[in-house]
């Protein structure tokens, strides 16, 4: 086209516009020269006018052009109507004009494009495939290791019950899966046992929990009437002392004594004689009230420890307790003859002095029966 132009632009002018027949000549010749992919072949003045064109149909010749968009080489911009568009600029010969060939960016690299983006494709995929290997690869082999880290920590929460898929690979990670399985088994084997120990040692335990609360009951209690002992009267005795030391509330203590139990027992045997004890401490038992505490004190005599109660209630309560086993029937030999008991009752109240209250209920006790039996006495020095 460069030629065919030259030729013309030879014919007659140089720098100034062509005439009409030139310019027809120019359009002829970059028509024919215009390759598929241009969208316009322009000749251009020196000045950077457009001298003569060939367009693709639809596209509208410029009628100015940028001399400076032209000045030589290769450009690029955006068209009037926003496409991307590719100008590659020629000079003709010796003449300044030059021949300008425009084309849109993507006609001109479609092939090119088209290509990238294959191999683009190819490209990527390839890299897919690796990483899946590789993904493939480090699981398989990090796989087996994660299991046996995993068992390691259910070992290390003591539980034994985990196993681990066992590999088929007769590698070290197998064998150390193998190993580790085997070591669970065992651990499990031991855990077992263990806990079989440690369930016949509490109940052991336990066993010997309840024999201690039987034998601490027994040596409180006196074995035949069933009755606190004397062991535990004294110590109750001690605490309620001191409970009252700081309250002044009234503490009354009342001696029980059989009436001429010696002759009782010699009549109708020792074996009637501890029907009879059994029998007096149940009619005892159910006349005191739950703040009393009862005792057998020793071998016929009996004690009350009157919580809360002044020596009038003190005095009030022996009567009740000897007038309910004056009153009762007692059937004690094998001859089921009904017999009849007394009993003789001291009654002291506490005044600050352990040893005095004891001996005042004592001394009472013994004017009781000095006094003829089946009768209560309170402290001589504080008469009711
Ligand atoms: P008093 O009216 O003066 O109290 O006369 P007593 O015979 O009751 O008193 P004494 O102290 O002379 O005799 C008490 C008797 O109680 C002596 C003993 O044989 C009897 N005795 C003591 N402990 C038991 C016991 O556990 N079982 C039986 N069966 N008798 C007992
Ligand atoms: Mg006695
Ligand atoms: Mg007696």
């Amino acid at each position: 086209a460069a030629g065919g132009v030259a030729a013309v632009l030879d014919d007659g002018f140089h720098s100034g516009e062509p005439s009409p027949e030139q310019r027809k000549a120019l359009d002829a010749q970059l028509a024919g020269a215009r390759p598929e992919t241009v969208r316009q072949l322009l000749l251009l003045g020196p000045d950077g006018s457009v001298r003569a064109a060939a367009s693709r149909e639809g596209v509208v010749p410029p009628t100015r052009f940028a001399a400076q968009k032209s000045a030589g080489g290769l450009d690029s911009y955006r068209d009037s109507n926003g496409s991307w568009v590719v100008l590659v600029t020629l000079p003709v010969g010796a003449t300044r004009h030059r021949v300008a060939a425009e084309a849109f960016f993507q006609e001109l690299y479609a092939p090119a494009l088209a290509s990238f983006s294959r191999l683009f494709v190819v490209d990527l995929c390839l890299v897919l495939l690796v990483s899946f290997l590789a993904y493939r690869i480090t699981s398989a082999a990090v796989r087996p290791i994660e299991s046996l880290s995993e068992a390691a920590r259910h070992i290390a929460q003591g539980q034994f019950d985990h196993v681990i898929p066992e590999p088929t690979s007769q590698d070290e990670v197998g064998l150390l899966a193998r190993t580790f399985n085997d070591m669970m088994r065992r651990l499990r084997g031991y855990q077992s046992e263990i806990e079989a120990a440690n369930r016949s040692l509490m109940e052991r335990n336990n066993e010997l929990k309840q024999a201690k609360e039987t034998f601490e009951q027994l040596s409180i209690t006196d074995g035949l009437t069933k009755l606190h002992n004397h062991r535990f009267f004294q110590d109750h005795l001690t605490r309620e002392i001191n409970r009252v030391s700081r309250s002044d509330e009234p503490l009354s203590i009342l001696l029980v004594d059989i009436d001429d139990f010696k002759s009782l027992n010699d009549r109708f045997g020792h074996a009637a004689g501890d029907e009879l004890l059994m029998g007096l401490a149940r009619i005892m038992n159910d006349t005191v009230r739950e703040s009393d505490l009862l005792a057998r004190y020793g071998g016929e005599e009996f004690v009350v420890l009157a919580a809360n109660t002044d020596l009038p209630g003190a005095y009030q309560l022996a009567e009740k307790i000897r007038t309910n086993i004056a009153e009762n029937s007692f059937i004690v030999d094998e001859s089921m003859r009904p017999m009849r008991v007394t009993v003789s009752i001291g009654v002291a109240a506490y005044r600050g002095n352990r040893r005095t209250f004891f001996q005042a209920a004592d001394r009472a006790l013994y004017q009781a029966k000095a006094e003829g039996k089946n009768c209560v006495v309170t402290e001589p020095d504080n008469p009711v």
